[in-house]
């Protein structure tokens, strides 16, 4: 049985950052739109500020960063994205919001699209941007039989090159798997329309990293290359 087996599926990939869609679960979403599923994505920023240093927010960054989403969109054929800190005008630091102004604003997008599959950051990750987002993840999926929530029957956290630094509460421990053989080329492509954020090897952040991590999980599954989660929920409704 597939994951995907559902018709007309609905997947949501919550990022926090505009890359993480691609680098955590980019072969998911072209594996999903494939079957003819509707693929969405949630920013929770577009991540248009500058990294360490004393530099601030750059307006230009914002603008690019969003148009290199809107670019990887593009390619993917991904059927809606929206960015949780767009029509501010800036870029907005994660861990300056309230954790009640997010997971609103998640609990909003949910009922909207009302997703099969969500797919959402790890929570074992060194960056403050994915650990926040996982948190507020949970909060909008907990459980909710009253229905005042939309049920979501599969929960999914995807891992990527950073995941698993910093010991324990760390970890990413994964125990499901996307076989991406027939996609891997298209996630390569869809992350070279993130050019501001690709570094050279061997940082992880680049094609030829990410097709080694995809050929990691491949070993450890049984298939050329697969993408890795640790599935947090999984409701049979078959
Ligand atoms: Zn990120």
């Amino acid at each position: 049985m597939s994951l995907l087996d559902k018709k007309n599926g609905k997947l949501l990939v919550i990022a926090p950052h505009g890359d993480d869609e691609v680098l955590g679960a980019g072969g998911l979403i072209a594996r999903a739109l494939d079957r003819g599923w509707e693929a969405h994505v949630f920013f929770a920023t577009s991540g248009g500020y500058t990294n360490g240093g004393s530099g601030g927010d750059i307006p230009e960054w914002v603008s690019m960063r969003l148009t290199e989403i809107e670019k990887a969109a593009q390619f993917l054929g991904i059927t809606s994205y929206e960015v949780l800190d767009s029509g501010i005008g800036e870029c907005v630091r994660l861990d300056t919001l309230t954790r009640r102004v997010m997971i609103t604003a998640l609990e909003d997008t949910l009922a909207r699209i009302r997703p099969d599959i969500v797919a959402m950051p790890c929570r074992g990750h060194y960056h403050q941007d994915h650990r926040l987002t996982a948190e507020i993840t949970l909060g909008a999926l907990r459980p909710a039989p009253d229905g005042r929530l939309p049920f979501v029957p599969c929960v999914l956290a995807y891992g990527h090159t950073g995941a698993g630094w910093g010991g324990e509460g760390f970890q990413f421990s994964p125990n499901t798997f996307v076989d991406i053989t027939d996609v891997i080329d298209r996630k390569l492509e869809a992350l070279s329309c993130y050019q501001s954020q690709i570094c050279p090897a061997p940082h992880p952040r680049n094609p030829e990293a990410m097709r080694k991590d995809a050929e990691h999980w491949g070993f450890l599954s049984g298939c050329q290359y697969a993408e890795a989660y640790e599935c947090l929920r999984m409701v049979e409704t078959i």
